[in-house]
């Protein structure tokens, strides 16, 4: 059967060139970066390479990059290591963020809040954007730091973050932004952007899981989370990943040569599945921001009438991958807090679906793509006792 993978938003393959130039560090080149002999020294010049890769990227200096072990803990350390810097010597401590976050980010600013410092979470537009205007209302003296992601996972919806960062800066609030999703997908330019740190994950653009980045801007107050040897400066002690990181240079190498070609095919590719989808099927509707202010790969469909698990499963039967926002929890499937914060009722955010594209997509994969799901969509409709009853998705 032919497989179809239309998840990138939840993982990438590792491109050949990638696996090409990592696969040395896992053999022959085995040396640990803090080692002063010859096989040492080949590792530490090869993780030095990476971090003027990944630094090119984004438009960073090499020094204001430091290597993680992805997404997570860049975010992690990013919110955290402020809290720590600035929350004790400002009492009442306020950091904002947005309602639409990943869990990376959810999470840790929810332990804050546990811990006695005041977080504000942003509501987003009915289309997935935070507006610049509510972000401004919601400063307080004692704000010490403002994350708002680049991108959303589940949208795609590309934040104002010059807007939203202008703001931080004018207030002299420190500003982190996950961009675990743009980065390799659109322009990311710290050095034009009002950012202080900027979270990276290697397995959203063609590298392996388990590595990532976290820029930080120069003078940015920030403490260390992890306490070692003196590897990356001390700030980030552990000995490197010395591989993951040689391919997460060389992916970011990749995604800025290719970041032109890559977003354009891409958008064409949504368009046309989007286009195709709405023509074919009754009661759909796309969620987000209208294709301009969108990821080029991302798109996210309610079906009025299905259970989205019950359309993702006949899918993978069919041969397609594509994914729910919800979370399973204990055997509930709980709607996506995305989809519920931009407004969803419960039924509809559950009939939506996310398909993201990635560099191996075809036009061909799309077109089959647009036979599957219409008969997919029709045979669980024609099972379900509501549709079309409950049918709302054509609003
Ligand atoms: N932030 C966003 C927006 C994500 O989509 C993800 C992964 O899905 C993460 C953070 C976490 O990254 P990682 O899987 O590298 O820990």
């Amino acid at each position: 059967m032919q497989r179809i993978y239309l998840d990138h938003n939840a993982t990438t393959p590792v491109d050949p060139a990638v696996l090409e130039a990592m696969l040395p560090f896992l053999s022959a080149d085995f040396g640990n970066a803090s080692s002063i002999h010859a096989f040492g020294q080949r590792a530490r010049a090869a993780v030095e390479t990476a971090r003027e890769q990944v630094a090119a990227l984004i438009h960073a200096h090499p020094q204001e990059i430091v290597f993680t072990s992805g997404g997570t803990e860049s975010d992690n350390q990013a919110i955290f290591g402020v809290a720590k810097a600035l929350a004790p010597t400002r009492p009442g401590a306020h950091v904002i963020t947005s309602s639409i976050e990943h869990e990376a980010v959810l999470n840790s600013c929810q332990a804050l809040g546990e811990s006695g410092i005041a977080v504000t979470y942003l509501p987003p537009t009915h289309d997935g954007e935070i507006d610049p205007k509510v972000h401004r209302e919601a400063v307080r003296r004692e704000t010490v730091l403002i994350s708002v992601m680049y991108a959303n996972n589940e949208l795609g919806t590309i934040q104002n973050i010059e807007m939203l960062g202008q703001v931080a800066r004018e207030h002299n609030i420190v500003f982190h932004t996950d961009a675990v999703q743009a980065v390799g997908k659109i322009l990311v330019d710290v050095s034009s952007l009002p950012v202080d740190l900027l979270a990276i994950s290697g397995h959203k653009l063609y590298a392996p899981k388990g590595v990532g980045a976290l820029y930080i801007k120069r003078a940015t107050p920030l403490r260390q989370l992890l306490y070692g040897g003196h590897h990356q400066r001390g700030f980030r002690p552990g000995t490197e990943n010395v591989a993951g990181i040689v391919a997460l240079g060389k992916a970011a190498e990749l995604a800025r040569l290719r970041l032109n070609e890559d977003s354009i095919r891409l958008a064409a590719l949504r368009d046309r599945l989007e286009q195709g989808l709405r023509t074919r099927i009754p009661d759909c509707r796309v969620n987000g921001t209208g294709a301009e202010r969108r990821l080029p790969n991302t798109s996210n469909i309610t079906f009025a009438g299905i259970e989205g698990e019950a359309l993702v499963i006949a899918l993978d039967l069919r041969g397609l991958a594509c994914s729910t926002g919800a979370a399973c929890s204990s055997g509930a499937v709980e709607p996506s807090h995305v989809l519920t914060a931009i407004g969803l009722p419960a039924a509809e955010a559950r009939a939506t679906l996310r398909f993201s594209l990635g560099r191996p997509t075809t036009a061909d994969e799309i077109d089959a793509a647009l036979e599957m799901i219409p008969a997919a969509v029709s045979q669980l409709r024609a099972l379900s006792p509501t549709y079309p009853r409950e049918s709302s998705a054509h609003r």
